[in-house]
């Protein structure tokens, strides 16, 4: 029987590494419990006058590193039970790439694409003033995730600001560089999970040039890794969003799939490709298989039909625990979202340190310091999966918790 939610299925890999570590009770115990978690009611006024109540919420996992960090997520999905599983995750994250955060998330169940932008702006106004006690450079610092982005960072950083009565760049990253937001922020965790693509064909000694990619998802995170493997000589076979995706053995040009996709907003009928739904994409012929849209995607129910050799997960939980083992049989290499995926919450490090600093630093800066950190961070994994003999997943859940527990150690328990 598969793990019903995220929460249970991040309590899980954490009980996990909890026991391959050896890890003490009491820490596992703590650690199975966030922080705090704060739930609200947004309401907001509608263009045609009416007024409408949204949920939202911001879970703060752990902070025994720093402030916690994490996104805000739009989606008519969202739950309290995902924004946690979601919260624990970037804790082990931000641990691994050894940055000083803890972990955070937030999330509205709100379908974005339904706002004008006016309600947009009043909804999320509204919600950052109910999160305002959460908030703060110093405490926890949102950033973009599923259905945000730079606009949406920009209207909480400008409420908060106001409330405190001067500008407070370092309350969000991923704004707009025009107000603190830094170079190269909006294509970091792509650029990270490339770095980490890279790294892992490197050590399994395939080749980069005419690899066969098919990436689920084509928005932010999706759509940049699409672009930036594609300059890396990589064969993109196949690209897809929420309604479908297209699917051309021959190759896509990412150039071709933006020009249709910012006129038509949608991948099926693009003309370059055959239509395919987000199930038989998954299933295709390919050698890197890299889901980037949401989670529960890779399951025990079709883990036995995929025909990647490598997954490297640049969404957020798209595998469950049943098809974790089912992959591990098969010889088929997951490479974990809290890796794979933690370039975008190092940018943000990047551009909070120069928020602090009111200093900026150049794109050539940040990409090069960001791909040290993922190349270091992947090389930690690796080994400490091949010393332990366990899956990267393990080993990456092992060596983020390992790192929390050594802070909770060493600020020992109040009072
Ligand atoms: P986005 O909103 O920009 O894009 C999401 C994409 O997924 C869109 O193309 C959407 O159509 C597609 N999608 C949504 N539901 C889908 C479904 N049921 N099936 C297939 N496709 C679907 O979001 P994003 O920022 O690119 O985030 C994508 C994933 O990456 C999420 O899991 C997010 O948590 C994770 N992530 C994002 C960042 C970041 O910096 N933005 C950082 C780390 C991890």
């Amino acid at each position: 029987m598969e793990a019903q939610s995220p929460w249970e299925i991040a309590l899980r890999q954490l009980d996990d590494a909890a026991e391959a570590l050896g890890l003490d009770p009491g820490v596992h115990e703590i650690l199975r419990h966030p922080r705090r978690a704060l739930a609200v009611s947004v309401p907001t006024r509608m263009d045609d006058g009416s007024i409408r109540v949204f949920e939202g919420y911001r879970v703060h996992h752990n902070t025994s590193r720093g402030p916690s960090k994490g996104g805000l997520r739009y989606h008519p999905a969202v739950t309290m039970d995902e924004v946690k599983a979601l919260a624990m995750w970037m804790t082990w994250k931000c641990a691994v790439v050894s940055i000083p955060f803890g972990g955070a998330k937030g999330g509205v169940i709100v379908d974005p694409s339904m706002l004008s932008m006016g309600e947009l702006e009043r909804m999320t106004r509204r919600y950052a003033y109910e999160i305002l006690p959460l908030i703060g450079p110093e405490r926890d610092i949102p950033a973009p995730d599923l259905g945000t982005n730079q606009q949406v960072m920009a209207w909480i950083m400008d409420t908060y600001s106001t409330r405190e009565g001067f500008s407070v760049p370092g309350v969000v990253t991923g704004k707009p560089q025009s107000i603190g937001g830094s170079a190269g922020r909006q294509l970091a965790t792509a650029r990270g999970v490339v770095d980490i693509t890279l790294a892992t064909l490197k050590h399994l000694g395939m080749a980069v040039e005419d690899a066969r990619v098919v990436v689920q998802g084509f928005g932010n995170v999706g759509g940049g890794t699409v672009r930036l493997l594609h300059e890396q000589g990589c064969i993109i076979v196949a690209v897809s969003d929420a309604s479908g995706g297209t699917h051309n053995p021959a190759g896509l040009s990412p150039q071709g799939l933006e020009a249709h996709y910012s006129q038509t907003h949608s991948l099926t009928d693009y003309e370059g490709g055959e239509a395919v739904t987000n199930q038989e994409l998954l299933e295709l012929e390919c050698e890197v298989l890299i889901p980037a849209a949401i989670e529960g995607q890779l399951t025990m129910e079709n883990a036995g039909r995929v025909k990647a050799s490598v997954i490297v997960e640049a969404a957020n939980g798209p595998t469950t625990p049943e098809a974790d083992e089912i992959f591990e049989d098969r010889g088929i290499r997951v490479v974990p979202d809290i890796l794979a995926n933690a370039g975008g919450v190092t940018v943000s490090y990047f551009e909070w340190v120069q928020d602090l600093q009111a200093y900026s630093w150049s794109e050539d800066e940040v990409n090069d310091r960001l791909r040290q950190i993922m190349e270091q961070s992947y090389a930690d994994v690796l080994a400490l999966s091949e010393e332990q003999k366990v899956p990267m997943r393990t080993a990456a859940t092992m060596l983020g918790v390992r790192r929390v527990a050594e802070a909770h150690r060493t600020r020992g328990l109040y009072p």
